[in-house]
C-alpha cells in the first residue's frame, strides 16, 4: 500500500513524461486521493463464509463470494459521491454538467444513492436504465460515479475476505478468487512473478508466468505482446486464440511507487493501440468515461 503523498509523486512523474495525460491525471489523481481518504473512514462488519460452504468453494476453485455480496458503508459512500461530483464539476469538463445535475438530485432528494449503489453491485440493468432515464444521464456515467463511490467499501470487504484464501494457495485462475470478476491489468513483481488485479474488488493474485490469462492458451504461436521503447515498464499481452489483451506493468522496470489504478489510466494509449489491432478487453469500470 502506498501513501497519498507517494501517489501524488507518481502522478506528477507520469505527467512530466507524458504531458498529454496532464488533465486526465489531474482529475483521476484527485479521485484516487479522495477514495483513499474515504477508505480510512469505512466501518464494515466482515462477510462471513460458513466452513462447509468454504470447503465446497475451495474444492471447486470457485470465488469466495458473488459481487452482490460485498457490503457497502452507505454513509461514507454517499459522502464520497458528493466529493466526486464536486471534483468532476471542477476538473472534468465533459462530466461537469451531469455532475451538477447529480448534485441537484442529491440536494432535492430526487436521487436515491442506495438504489444506484445496489444496482451496480447486483449488476441490475433495469434499475440502472430507469435511473438513467429519469436523471437524463448516460448509464456508463452513472456507473462511473456510483462505482467510484462504493469502491473503497468493496476494497475493504475484499481485504477482509483475503483471510479465507490462505488455504487456496494454488488457485492461479484468470478470474478473481474473491469475487470472480476478470482482471483489468497485471504486473510482474521484483522476482518476475505475474500477478493479476481484479477489475471490481482490486484483489491481486498470483498466476502462471506464461499463457493467456483469459483462455488458458499456452500455444506460443498464438501469444504475442507489444511494448514501446520509451516506456519499458509496460507491456501488452495479446492472445490470438480468444483475441483479448491485458496490460502488464513490469515493476522491475519502474522507479516510482506503484499505484495500479494510476498506471491503468496513464496507459489508455495502449488500450487504444490494442483495440486498433482488433483485440478486446474484459469489463473495466472506469475507462469509458471520456473527459
Ligand atoms: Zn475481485
Ligand atoms: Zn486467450
Amino acid at each position: 500500500m502506498i501513501t497519498i503523498e507517494q501517489l501524488k509523486q507518481s502522478s506528477d512523474l507520469i505527467k512530466k513524461f507524458r504531458p498529454s495525460y496532464q488533465s486526465i491525471l489531474d482529475f483521476y489523481t484527485r479521485i484516487f486521493m479522495a477514495q483513499e481518504e474515504s477508505r480510512e473512514k469505512i466501518q464494515l462488519s466482515s462477510v462471513i463464509i460458513e466452513p462447509d460452504l468454504l470447503k465446497i468453494k475451495q474444492k471447486n476453485e470457485l470465488p469466495l463470494i458473488d459481487q452482490s455480496e460485498f457490503l457497502i458503508d452507505l454513509n461514507t459512500a454517499e459522502q464520497l459521491f458528493d466529493t466526486i461530483c464536486n471534483l468532476a464539476d471542477t476538473f472534468a469538463p465533459n462530466l461537469s454538467s451531469n455532475a451538477r445535475m447529480l448534485k441537484d438530485g442529491r440536494h432535492h432528494h430526487t436521487l436515491n444513492l442506495e438504489t444506484l449503489f445496489l444496482a451496480i453491485l447486483n449488476n441490475q440493468a433495469l434499475p440502472l436504465h430507469e435511473l438513467s432515464m429519469s436523471l437524463d444521464i448516460p448509464e456508463h456515467e452513472l456507473i462511473f460515479f456510483g462505482y467510484t463511490s462504493i469502491a473503497p467499501s468493496i476494497w475493504t470487504c475484499s481485504e477482509q475476505l483475503e483471510a479465507y484464501l490462505t488455504d487456496m494457495p494454488n488457485f492461479k485462475k484468470g478470474y478473481c478468487p474473491v469475487c470472480g470478476n476478470h482482471p483489468d491489468m497485471g504486473f510482474l513483481d521484483k522476482d518476475g512473478n505475474r500477478h493479476l488485479k481484479c477489475c471490481f474488488c482490486a484483489h491481486e493474485w498470483l498466476v502462471k508466468r506464461m499463457g493467456c490469462v483469459f483462455c488458458d492458451n499456452n500455444d506460443k504461436d498464438n501469444l504475442h505482446y507489444f511494448f514501446n521503447e520509451e516506456e519499458k515498464e509496460y507491456r501488452v499481452n495479446l492472445c490470438d486464440n480468444c483475441h483479448k489483451y491485458i496490460k502488464i506493468v513490469d515493476l522491475r522496470q519502474m522507479d516510482r511507487a506503484f499505484y495500479p489504478k494510476l498506471e491503468q489510466i496513464a496507459t489508455l494509449h495502449l488500450d487504444m493501440k490494442a483495440s486498433e489491432k482488433g483485440y478486446t478487453t474484459t469489463g473495466s469500470l472506469t475507462h469509458d468515461v471520456s473527459l
